[in-house]
């Protein structure tokens, strides 16, 4: 009989939204009239902007020509929407990255795992907890951690809580580590790193001889113009930074699918026997092998986000989905609740009431308001005491659920 991979029978079972959706079935069934307004995954629910659908309707037609259909792309991307990237997204904010750094990918979930395939296992890893829970499942199916224990934290990881005691920005280790995920706008608790935090990252990257894995896939949800958006704002961030971006929050391109990662040329790893070797190269070879590039028509749909009309469409779907923001952190502050986040991240993280666990909190509010969000505790052991709403939905349901937990909470 085959062999499988045994790393995967270390994840934890009961992963947060499998339970989520148990728990919020196990409800519908006994209360099958009751409307549920999911405030839970991080999807987005606006239609896709006129500008991108415009360019997949004439990608479409050319591909139905001889003249205009393609096949195979690029691995890395087409050249024209690497330039679009690279000049809008970073040098148009002062960051010296150029086209052929920035390599066009189908997710930044992927991207964020897929990066493994190049790194060697001996690395000590550090990630925040609370976390995206990609990064750490990624490195346990890669064979990098150990068992988990009983509150889920892997053997061989670095933790670096983030709570409110620390302003929900990791404190920089004190052990060498040589691999570290950052997320900024940080999902999940909505926070942001200032300049001056994350150049102390950069600068420990550099005397550690570390790379930073910075994820920052919700940059575009930034309000304050003093916050910086990509990791190369920093000084010295390119000697020691990989950095993640997507479409997929900012357009609508979470059923669409397309992202990017850039590698900028001339950073460094080492091999087993101390040689240095540039990782662009690496990860160039990675993608050539094991990656086909993303549609065409896609990939059209992206560069269109860069057009004046795209621009403008974005910009409107953000301030959308910070509005809903703003009414959730509103409607929580009115009603007692302690709530950070949602100010430059379109997620609201949320002090869970006295007496009251995350799952509690969850129970709570899927029992006496029908509205289903996210446990803390399912994103990191720190993340016990807090809960997620995500600002993606619409209008009507944001109102109506803030309307509902208000009257839950203020007299329930
Ligand atoms: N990174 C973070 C922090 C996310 O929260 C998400 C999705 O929720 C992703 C990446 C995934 O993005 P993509 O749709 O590009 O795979």
């Amino acid at each position: 009989m085959v062999q499988v991979n045994g790393n995967y029978l270390k994840l934890k079972a009961g992963y947060l939204f499998p339970e989520i959706a148990r728990r919020v079935r196990a409800f519908s069934d006994a209360n099958p009239s009751a409307a549920l307004i999911r405030l839970g995954i991080g999807d987005v629910t606006e239609p896709l902007p006129q500008a991108c659908r415009a360019a997949m309707k004439i990608a479409i037609d050319e591909m139905g020509t001889r003249d205009g259909f393609r096949g195979y792309g690029p691995e890395q991307g087409y050249q024209w929407l690497r330039e679009k990237i690279a000049s809008n997204d970073f040098q148009a904010r002062g960051c010296q990255i150029s086209a052929e750094e920035i390599f066009v990918s189908d997710g930044s979930k992927c991207d964020s795992s897929n990066i493994l395939d190049i790194l060697g296992p001996e690395n000590r890893i550090a990630v925040t907890d609370p976390v995206y829970p990609v990064y750490v499942d990624s490195n346990v199916m890669a064979g990098r951690t150990g068992e988990a224990d009983e509150l889920g934290r892997y053997g061989g990881l670095s933790y670096l809580p983030i709570t409110a005691a620390n302003g929900f920005t990791a404190e920089i280790p004190t052990e060498k580590v040589d691999l570290i995920y950052l997320c900024f706008p940080n999902n999940p608790t909505g926070a942001v790193a200032s300049k001056a935090q994350l150049k102390a990252w950069v600068d420990y990257a550099r005397a550690n001889e570390a790379l930073i894995l910075f994820d920052a896939a919700y940059e575009a949800f930034i309000q304050d113009p003093e916050l910086p958006h990509s990791i190369y704002e920093i000084e010295g961030a390119r000697e020691c930074a990989i950095e993640f971006r997507s479409f997929s929050k900012n357009a609508g391109f979470t059923g669409t699918r397309c992202a990017f990662t850039v590698v900028p040329r001339g950073l460094m790893g080492k091999a087993i026997n101390g040689e240095k070797v540039e990782i662009w190269g690496l990860w160039n070879r990675r993608q050539c092998t094991k990656f086909n590039g993303v549609s065409y028509i896609v990939q059209r749909a992206a560069e269109a986000v860069y057009s004046s009309e795209g621009a403008a469409e974005v910009k409107a779907l953000v301030a959308f989905y910070m509005e809903n923001a703003a009414i959730i952190r509103n409607a929580l502050s009115a009603a007692g609740l302690q709530v950070y986040g949602g100010e430059q991240a379109p997620y609201v993280w949320i002090k869970t009431p006295e007496g009251l666990d995350s799952w509690g909190f969850f129970d709570n509010l899927l029992s006496g308001a029908n509205v289903v969000g996210t446990p803390g505790s399912g994103f990191g052991a720190a993340g016990e005491g807090y809960f997620r709403l995500s600002a993606f939905n619409s209008r009507a349901n944001v109102e109506e659920a803030m309307a509902r937990l208000k009257k839950l909470l203020i007299s329930p």
